[in-house]
């Protein structure tokens, strides 16, 4: 897994506030001494908290990412969204899409398609999330949903260079369980094939104690990570245990 770059996305989801970017100098730190190391960080804030982000990331390498965005890149009447062009204006350079806690409040395949594409047209970049539920893996269907949601998902999108696909059970987001490595080996190839040239990223329940597991699976590229990431030293720690 060393050979290549490693992604580690940091998905605050509804925390943090302006007082929790002082925890970032440890991480902003790290990545300076520890640039030996192939990894690219993602920060993904609330949307309050992307600006003074880009400010305080200026001379970091580390780039920032929004958590979501309505399916318009246009101004509108839509009273509380965010459209992919203005996160791109605040310092956005990703966006993540299709999240499950999304997906579960019933942004559709193709609510979610329209974001993707919209996102695209805007210049971000795009962490594609998918994933099966734990009925659905006990009736034995992950690949035919994870099917289902690349092939609508990504209906039409030409640019996938530009997205990057997070596999990540929605059983394992928040629970600490996580599929076996041969169950994540298995899924990422089948991801991959189906969308050639992709990087795919674990998510789901990633920490510093099972990190030295998850980094043995050869063709993950990155991983997406939650709960651990609001806690500097774990996700340092996560980071380090990645590499050593
Ligand atoms: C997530 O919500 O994207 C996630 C991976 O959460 P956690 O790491 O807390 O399971």
């Amino acid at each position: 897994m060393t050979n290549k770059y490693i992604y580690f996305v940091a998905n605050w989801k509804m925390f943090g506030n302006l007082r929790s970017l002082y925890s970032l100098n440890k991480v902003i730190s790290f990545t300076k001494k520890y640039k030996r190391y192939k990894f690219k960080l993602i920060y993904c804030p609330p949307n309050t908290l992307i600006s003074p982000l880009k400010d305080k990331l200026k001379s970091s390498s580390i780039d920032i990412g929004a958590q979501n965005c309505h399916e318009s890149e246009n101004f509108g009447a839509n009273t509380g969204q965010v459209n992919s062009n203005m996160l791109k204006d605040v310092g956005a350079k990703y966006v993540i899409i299709g999240h499950s806690e999304n997906r579960q409040l019933g942004e559709s395949d193709n609510l979610i398609n329209l974001k993707i594409k919209s996102s695209i047209k805007s210049g971000l970049k795009v962490i594609f999330c998918i994933g099966e539920t734990l009925a659905q893996k006990r009736k034995k269907k992950t690949k035919k949903v994870l099917s289902h949601q690349i092939t609508h998902g990504l209906k039409k999108v030409k640019n996938k260079k530009n997205v990057l696909i997070a596999y990540e059970p929605v059983w394992a987001i928040g629970s600490g369980l996580i599929p076996n490595e041969k169950e994540i080996f298995e899924i990422t190839n089948f991801i991959k094939d189906k969308v050639k040239g992709s990087k795919v990223l674990y998510g789901g329940s990633v920490n510093p104690k099972n990190i030295k597991l998850l980094k043995k699976i050869n063709n993950v590229d990155g991983f997406l990570i939650g709960g651990a990431s609001q806690n500097s030293n774990n996700f340092i720690d996560i980071i380090k245990k990645t590499f050593i």
